[in-house]
């Protein structure tokens, strides 16, 4: 029989690329989507992928545990996967509370929905490498110790520990990704590599001249979420619940990132790029940069899709879509 999966997120960019595995798969893909006035609009990702028509959409909200126990009771889901979030992290600043509430509680409405109504379901939690922030190690892995550095990381780091608690106090199948940043065509756009990409289109047809950015020298260890969804999956199809790092090993400074953008289409960076500080955080996580050594042994898996392939990926498609 079909397995049965339910994602939170299901409209974002992990949502979007998460839905189209579990699809090709067979899964009956069941996703929860927070009402808004813009009738239809919510699936645009789903829609850039031709696979809008194939996911179920339930309305549900982080913020709302009775909700979550009824569409949890209603699917009876083998596999849910929790992406939904606040996830910007420089919005974090702004909006603390909204943050805690959506990315940090969030996660304990899922889980005391699954405890109550379908405690056989797998859950997967979306954790983040920002959790690492100031980093106490130069490369990190499951074991290295956390230091986060805004709320959102705060936020997210509570989310893992509500994620680890369950498993140990209801014998829960719960596992936790600390996914590195990961992109895609599908990136919302205030993200760096989006942002950069989406520019970089526009200078090209002639549409802008100019392209503000905040710290260069920041650096991320950059994957594409294509793989990353994978690994996702792979979690939950393991014999025990674990927590797993994914990420390339390689990290990347925001200033190589926007070259690799400007040279694709035969421009110079330096004749485009402005510094505004408006783009700088209080507190700034420097470098990121993952091992991924235990997904590879226990998990089999290993990121398929280079950053020079993705960064090109990206501006091809900003093209079309400007075009
Ligand atoms: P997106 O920002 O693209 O998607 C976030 C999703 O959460 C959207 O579907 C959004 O819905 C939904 N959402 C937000 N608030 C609520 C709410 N109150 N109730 C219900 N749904 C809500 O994130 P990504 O796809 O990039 O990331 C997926 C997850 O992985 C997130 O939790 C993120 O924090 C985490 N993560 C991401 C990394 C990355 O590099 N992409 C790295 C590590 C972790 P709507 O469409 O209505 O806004
Ligand atoms: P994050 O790692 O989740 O915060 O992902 P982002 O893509 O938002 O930011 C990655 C890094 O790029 C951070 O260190 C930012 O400070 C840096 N950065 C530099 N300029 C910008 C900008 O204009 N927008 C964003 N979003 N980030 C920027």
């Amino acid at each position: 029989m079909a397995k049965t999966a339910l994602i939170t997120g299901v409209t974002g960019q992990d949502g979007a690329y998460l839905s189209q595995l579990l699809l090709e798969k067979g899964y009956k893909v069941f996703g929860v989507v927070r009402r808004s006035s813009h009738y239809g609009v919510h699936s645009h990702r789903l829609d850039w992928l031709g696979i809008a028509d194939d996911v179920v959409f339930l309305d549900g909200d982080m913020t709302d545990l009775s909700g979550l126990c009824r569409i949890v009771r209603d699917v009876q889901p083998d596999e849910v996967y929790n992406l939904a979030a606040q996830s910007f992290v420089k919005t974090s600043w702004e909006q603390p509370f909204l943050t805690g509430n959506v990315t940090g509680l969030g996660a304990v409405v899922v889980l005391e929905a699954l405890r109550l109504e379908a405690p056989q379901a797998r859950f997967y939690q979306a954790s983040s490498s920002e959790m690492f922030g100031l980093i106490q190690e130069k490369v990190q892995t499951e074991t290295t110790p956390f230091y986060p550095r805004s709320p959102y990381a705060a936020a997210k780091l509570y989310a893992h520990w509500m994620t680890i608690n369950y498993r140990e106090s209801f014998d829960l199948f719960t596992c936790s990704g600390l996914l590195f940043n990961h992109e895609s065509p599908l990136r919302g756009r205030e993200f760096v590599t989006r942002k950069v990409t989406d520019a970089v289109a526009r200078i090209k047809l002639g549409k802008l001249d100019t392209l503000e950015l905040g710290n260069l020298d920041a650096k991320r260890d950059w994957g594409h979420a294509k793989d990353y969804v994978r690994a996702m999956w792979l979690m939950l199809q393991q014999d025990e619940p674990d927590d797993f790092v994914i990420a390339t090993g390689r990290t990347t400074s925001v200033k190589q990132m926007v070259d690799i953008a400007f040279e694709h289409v035969g421009l110079k960076a330096s004749d485009h790029v402005a510094i505004n500080p408006d783009f700088y955080r209080p507190a700034e996580v420097d470098v990121l940069l993952g091992d991924a050594g235990k997904a590879k042994a226990k998990l089999g898996w290993e990121p398929e899709i280079s950053l020079e392939d993705m960064i090109c990926e990206m501006v091809d498609a900003d093209i079309a879509r400007h075009s």
